[in-house]
């Protein structure tokens, strides 16, 4: 697949002077719950209502989803509200019922990314529709299954496509339900800066106060849109609960959040300005989250020497570390004097946290 012009038509068709708002409940509860929330939806930036028919559930148990049954309510809301829908799908049967009830956008959840076996399944019952295909990330941060999904779509003789940003499971606990990484989004639009990219940061918050900001940061990334899971009383959804927004949280969020103007040549320069500043705060964040981590590492070393009474400083493996980082430096095209100066100061702070130990023994 290349970068096209063509691949952001369908998103350009719209005509929209803000960026795309897909809104709507994790799940379809009733029809009332959905004819309801299509309703508060209507007169906002919201474009298009979603709702999850069928619900992929990490473990059993848990809410699994209406059904067919859901279709007839998105179909209703469409007809009361003049909304667009969009529900996920995870097999070729769910596809041919969205197609059926007149679904407008497909998503392919997260879980289903991972499989190129489901994607190809459902790329076949898809194939040629003029139908837009959202896929989400995989749960998993490996960019080419990510992109190797939109292929199959794309090979499947599907135009309208687009990608979701929805973050990625990690085993460690972080603020997040979902690590964002945006550099694997970031990377992605650099190979395809016409493929329309939105952002889901309900699931990479996993709770609501942080969708704000999370939405603030795609905006400047330059993303297209956002997906937000929005319900009139989200304490007692079905499931997600705690990450979901009334409507009115919605509509606030739209009026506070810093949107872009997109024409004329200083906006472009603007633009482009405050895309790269985001990603080096990006990065920066990065740099921090890891010298914290090699710190906490140097603090079990600090334990470990302190118990076994050896010095702290060790000159032979301090100048491996230095040769060795001089030498990686180089391929990245990073002076030795850059180097020296930051390993060290790393060096210094870890001989710190190290003494510290050693005095509170
Ligand atoms: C959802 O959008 O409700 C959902 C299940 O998303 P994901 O596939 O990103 O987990
Ligand atoms: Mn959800």
């Amino acid at each position: 697949m290349e970068n096209k012009k063509e691949l952001r038509n369908w998103l350009d068709a719209f005509n929209l002077d803000h960026p795309l708002v897909i809104a709507g409940p994790c799940s379809a509860e009733t029809e009332e719950q959905v004819l309801k929330i299509a309703h508060q939806l209507k007169d906002t930036d919201a474009t298009v209502l979603r709702a999850g028919i069928w619900k992929p559930r990490t473990r059993p148990g848990n809410f699994e989803g209406v059904g067919a049954l859901g279709l007839k309510w998105l179909q209703k809301a469409k007809e009361e509200t003049g909304m667009l829908t969009t529900t996920e799908v995870a097999n070729a049967n769910h596809v041919e019922l969205a197609l059926a009830h007149d679904v407008d956008i497909l998503w392919i959840g997260a879980r289903t990314t991972v499989s190129p076996f489901i994607v190809q399944d459902i790329a076949d019952a898809l194939r040629g529709t003029d139908k837009t295909v959202l896929i989400k990330n995989p749960v998993n941060p490996d960019l080419s299954l990510w992109l190797g999904a939109v292929e199959r779509f794309h090979t499947a003789d599907i135009q309208n496509l687009g990608v979701i940003h929805r973050g990625f499971s990690t085993y460690e606990k972080t603020r997040y339900r979902n690590n964002p990484e945006w550099q694997i989004a970031i990377d992605l639009q650099n190979r395809f800066p016409d493929l329309p990219l939105i952002l889901d940061p309900s699931h990479i918050a996993g709770r609501r106060d942080i969708i704000h900001d999370l939405s603030q940061t795609a905006l400047d990334l330059n993303y297209d849109g956002l997906m937000v899971e929005t319900h009139y009383d989200p304490d007692n959804a079905w499931s997600d609960a705690a990450q979901q927004i009334t409507p009115d949280t919605l509509i606030k969020m739209m009026v506070d959040l810093k949107i872009r103007k997109t024409e004329g040549n200083e906006i472009e320069y603007n633009n482009k300005l405050n895309t790269l500043r985001t990603q080096i705060d990006v990065v920066d964040h990065q740099l921090i989250e890891s010298l914290g981590k090699r710190m906490k590492i140097a603090d079990q070393i600090g334990h470990l020497k302190s118990d076994n009474n050896v010095a702290i400083l060790q000159t032979k493996r301090w100048n491996e570390i230095l040769g060795k980082m001089i030498l990686e430096g180089e391929q990245h095209n990073l002076s030795e004097e850059f180097i020296l100066r930051v390993f060290k100061a790393i060096h210094q702070e870890s001989i710190n946290h190290q003494h510290k130990i050693a005095l509170s023994k």
